[in-house]
């Protein structure tokens, strides 16, 4: 019998199965979002996929670039809603790079977000 390799879901996973709670400000078919538990700036939003098959952007774009597109003009919208849309969007790719939760995510920074850093 061939043992197929199992991983553990990811805490977007739990949020979106709603075993955890998260500060969800939106939620559509394929995309949720949240407020950063660990906020960087006055606004910090996630902006997450709800499928868990991409690792990270680069795999959004290359499996399902409609989805990256909708990713991009949810968190624009947010900007506007939550800030005076203006915003920075991060994706941390890779553990080297920051990336803790290896399901594609968007940081949306907002709100007075600092002009020198580009750390999330
Ligand atoms: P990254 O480091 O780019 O993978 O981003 C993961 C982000 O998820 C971090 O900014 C964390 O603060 C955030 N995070 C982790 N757990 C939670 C949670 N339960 N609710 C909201 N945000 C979370």
């Amino acid at each position: 019998m061939r043992v197929m390799p199992t991983t553990e879901p990811s805490v977007f996973e739990r949020i979106i199965a709603r075993e955890i709670p998260a500060d969800i400000v939106l939620e559509t078919e394929q995309i949720i979002a949240i407020r950063d538990i660990a906020p960087k700036a006055p606004v910090h939003l996630l902006v997450i996929p709800k499928s868990s098959r991409y690792r990270d952007v680069a795999e959004l774009a290359a499996g399902d670039p409609a989805l990256l597109a909708e990713l991009v003009a949810t968190a624009k919208a947010l900007a506007a809603e939550h800030a005076d849309g203006d915003y920075r969007l991060v994706f941390n790719s890779g553990a080297g790079a920051g990336q803790t939760v290896f399901h594609v995510h968007a940081h949306v920074l907002a709100g007075g977000v600092d002009e020198g850093s580009l750390a999330h």
